[in-house]
């Protein structure tokens, strides 16, 4: 199983620094989250530690492996996958197609097929299968997002606001299914303003305020800390 190390990354956009000198660290087992207001710098830290965005320095280590100079599908044959804040599904293809693609990645089709149905009912997807993506409310979406990432049996798995739409019920069965991926080993990092969300499923949080880390520990430490109320929770 994957744990992931960020050291020490930085990220600048013109004379902007969307990341400075950011350290994380996230391991098998356990879901760490990864909180901080918009313009934080979450989703610049997901693009690096997938391969989408090379830092200007750092490192990123997969299970202690640097892999800071390899390309997204390199990382991704190292058993990493992710979900993006904006949705990036198939339109024109049906709930269970996208998830194909995605698993058919795989050598055997035959277990993909039982791997995609089973993702489905874990997801709650099912009923929804042959439906056209793009014909889904947004918080659907995002499960079928998640349950892509999910297809190519990723030992790290990054979500980026995949609760943003979902309703009560539709969250509480999401931190469930968290939870069982962790206790099934993956490490899973976990980007979401649900903040009952956050602090329900994470061992972990980080805080990141204007592309720094302010903030890192368990959950009932992390709404008690003066700087993050100060930079973020206070308004929650
Ligand atoms: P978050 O996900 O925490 O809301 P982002 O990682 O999206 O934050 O953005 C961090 C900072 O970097 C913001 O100031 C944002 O405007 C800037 N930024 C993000 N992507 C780009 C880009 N492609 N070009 C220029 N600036 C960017
Ligand atoms: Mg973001």
């Amino acid at each position: 199983m994957a744990s992931l190390e960020v050291r020490g990354v930085t990220v600048t956009f013109g004379g902007h620094q969307a990341l400075a000198r950011v350290d994380l660290t996230a391991d098998p087992g356990q879901v760490t989250g990864l909180i901080g207001p918009n313009g934080a710098g979450k989703s610049t830290l997901f693009d690096v530690v997938t391969g989408l965005r090379r830092p200007s320095a750092g490192q990123v280590l997969l299970d202690g492996r640097d892999v800071t100079r390899l390309g997204p599908s390199r990382r991704a044959r190292h058993g990493l996958a992710r979900t993006f804040q904006r949705l990036e599904l198939f339109g024109r293809l049906s709930v269970r197609d996208n998830l194909l693609v995605a698993a058919e990645l795989g050598p055997d089709r035959r277990r993909a097929a039982r791997a995609v149905t089973d993702i489905l009912g874990r997801l709650d997807l099912t009923a929804i299968a042959d439906q056209s993506a793009d014909s889904l409310p947004t918080g659907i979406g995002r499960l079928v997002e998640v349950g892509r990432a999910l297809a190519v049996r990723p030992t790290l798995l990054l979500l980026d606001e995949p609760a943003a739409g979902q309703d009560h019920d539709e969250t509480a069965r999401f931190a469930a299914l968290l939870r069982s991926l962790a206790a099934d080993g993956a490490t899973v990092v976990l980007v979401e303003h649900d903040m009952d969300l956050v602090m329900d499923v994470c061992d972990t949080v980080h805080v990141l305020d204007l592309g720094r880390v302010i903030a890192v520990g368990p959950p009932q430490e992390i709404r008690r800390d003066g700087a993050v109320l100060a930079a973020y929770l206070g308004d929650v």
